[in-house]
């Protein structure tokens, strides 16, 4: 597995691995769609409900206040296989939900051999905010959650699953992680 970073697509040898990265593209998406403010908030856990962030006030983030258009999106998007490397294709999925999205709901789309998606937060996290008078908290970690390794073993994933973060990009094959700093 290899990883072109940079303007110039250097190779950030990665070795034992057959399959080349776009890591900047990887990086691109997450600047322009990574940071766009969640209209839902779906807390882990079996059984909870979506919260509307436009019910959320008080909100804190590792006890830092924070504006509710500061809670960002999980997006995803395809990986296609384009001119020898993975790169991110033109099929999108979001459900606007800072800890929630579907990569099978994706399109199909020719060359696709993957999907990516954003982590709005990049370590793990512990939030409070006001809803209805109430105070609600919990807590979520950062980097690939079980069900992000869970996707990636699935057979139409040929080159992977990617999370990218802020600060970094996971590279996920059948459960093989790959870890590359964003800078
Ligand atoms: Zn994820």
């Amino acid at each position: 597995m290899k990883a072109i970073a940079g303007g110039k697509g250097t190779i950030e040898g990665l070795k034992g691995f057959g399959t080349t990265y776009d890591s900047k593209s990887f990086v691109s998406f997450f600047n322009k769609e990574g940071k766009i403010p969640a209209q839902n908030f779906t807390p882990p856990g079996p059984g909870s409900s979506i919260i509307p962030t436009s019910e959320m006030s008080n909100i804190k983030l590792n006890g830092h206040s924070i504006g509710r258009n500061q809670l960002y999106a999980e997006h995803q998007a395809n990986l296609i296989m384009k001119d020898g490397a993975v790169t991110v294709g033109v099929g999108r999925e979001t459900k606007n939900d800072v800890l929630y999205s579907d990569a099978r709901d994706l399109p199909n789309e020719p060359g696709k051999v993957g999907n990516i998606h954003t982590h709005p937060v990049s370590e793990d996290a512990s939030i409070s905010f006001n809803r209805n008078g109430l105070s609600d908290s919990g807590s979520f970690g950062g980097g690939p959650s079980p069900a992000d390794r869970d996707e990636s073993y699935r057979p139409e994933n040929t080159s992977g699953t990617v999370v990218v973060d802020s600060k970094n990009i996971y590279i996920l094959t059948r459960g093989k992680q790959i870890v590359i700093p964003t800078k």
